[in-house]
């Protein structure tokens, strides 16, 4: 089998969608409107994705708010937000150019999803004609939702992580159901767990192992095949072009990282200074059994917040020094993040999201030749 590539989700949304949810926002056209801008972009999405040749693809999630508000709003805007929710709850990080993204607040229970991936699925799938995969979040991301210190009356942090879990189980069952190939969840929340930013107070505080061990309760409940298409993405942010936590070193998150039973993780390298040194790390963690599954390790090849377009050249030579060190047939390649994971991004290294747009899909497909290329050389 050749070596399998995949992206990790999300495209940069057309600056006529960013303006449709801006008015939508506003009031100045209601949610059909919206929903016709939105299933253009997606068609637009899924045929320039097939385009590139990708055996695996997505609508570039372009129907939801963010990857990890989808579940609780309409609009990153906070439109439609879901009961028991209010506006201003913690940031969930801070970037290096200074700009923030922040989640909801619980206010008490009980937590429910308002949606589930599976809704954004089935439209992608009524149009695709290759097997897609769906990103979700991850419980430890949304576990931020609750106070840090204090406990809501009447609703134990207990009872709201147990509904917490049982939620992201219905999100990952309802998109297999409906023929879900692959299921990433998203997991940036790892590697700023291990900055200790002060204008951020839930990092610094090692949190890590809790996420590792509160996302093992959910994939406890999926079996060893079920785990095979159910990944895990590690990366230091890209929202407008910047990251949150690109000066954490690898060494500190791959060990707890994997204590993940995922049957495979999609993981930041091209941006990194040191790929060779990372790779090694790779090898050294990945576990051959991971509750009943050997561990694959998607590299990152792409850099989807810079506009240099990667050479098909360049992606197999990473790929042929991965193999140094990581076993041939439980190595891919990926993008080392979504491409805009915030539905609003007006990319400014690109100049806009259209250009960034199509930027995407030439590194997309760069990295599906390349993939080639390295599959041919290492035989397999
Ligand atoms: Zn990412």
């Amino acid at each position: 089998m050749p070596i399998p590539t995949e992206p990790v989700g999300s495209l940069p949304r057309p600056a006529k969608l960013q303006a449709a949810i801006a008015d939508f926002d506003a009031g100045r056209i209601t949610f059909d409107d919206l929903a016709r801008v939105q299933d253009a972009a997606c068609l637009d999405s899924i045929r320039r994705m097939e385009s590139t040749g990708s055996p695996v693809n997505s609508d570039g999630e372009q129907r939801i708010s963010s990857f990890a508000t989808y579940p609780l709003a309409d609009t990153l805007a906070g439109t439609g937000l879901a009961e028991n929710l209010a506006g201003d709850g913690q940031f969930f990080a801070i970037f290096e150019d200074g700009h923030h993204r922040q989640l909801p607040r619980l206010t008490g229970g009980p937590f429910r999803y308002k949606h589930y991936a599976v809704e954004f699925f089935e439209k992608a799938k009524a149009i695709g004609t290759t097997p897609l995969k769906q990103a979700v979040i991850a419980p430890s991301m949304l576990a931020l939702l609750y106070p840090l210190d204090s406990e809501l009356p009447g609703y134990s942090r207990e009872a709201f992580l147990s509904d917490l879990i049982d939620e992201a189980e219905k999100d990952i069952r309802k998109l297999f159901a409906a023929g879900a190939a692959r299921i990433s969840i998203d997991f940036t929340e790892g590697r700023l767990a291990l900055r200790n930013d002060p204008r951020n107070p839930w990092t610094g505080r090692n949190m890590l192992k809790s996420f590792v061990a509160l996302n093992n309760r959910l994939l406890d409940r999926f079996s060893p095949e079920e785990r095979k298409n159910i990944g895990i993405h590690t990366c230091p942010g890209g929202d407008c072009d910047s990251t949150h936590s690109a000066d954490v070193d690898y060494a500190d998150l791959l060990p707890s990282m994997f204590e993940m039973n995922a049957g495979y993780f999609l993981i930041q390298l091209a941006s990194e200074k040191d790929k060779e040194r990372v790779y090694r790390l790779i090898g050294e963690h990945m576990r051959q059994d991971a509750n009943g599954v050997a561990q694959v390790a998607f590299i990152g090849v792409i850099n989807p917040l810079d506009p240099r377009v990667e050479t098909p050249e360049e992606v197999r030579d990473d790929l042929l020094l991965a193999a140094k060190y990581i076993p041939k047939e439980r190595l891919g390649s990926t993008d080392d993040c979504g491409f805009s994971p915030f539905s609003i991004d007006v990319k400014p290294k690109h100049g806009s999201p259209d250009v960034a747009r199509d930027i995407a899909f030439e590194k997309i497909k760069a990295r599906v030749e390349g993939t080639k290329l390295a599959s041919q050389q290492l035989g397999v």
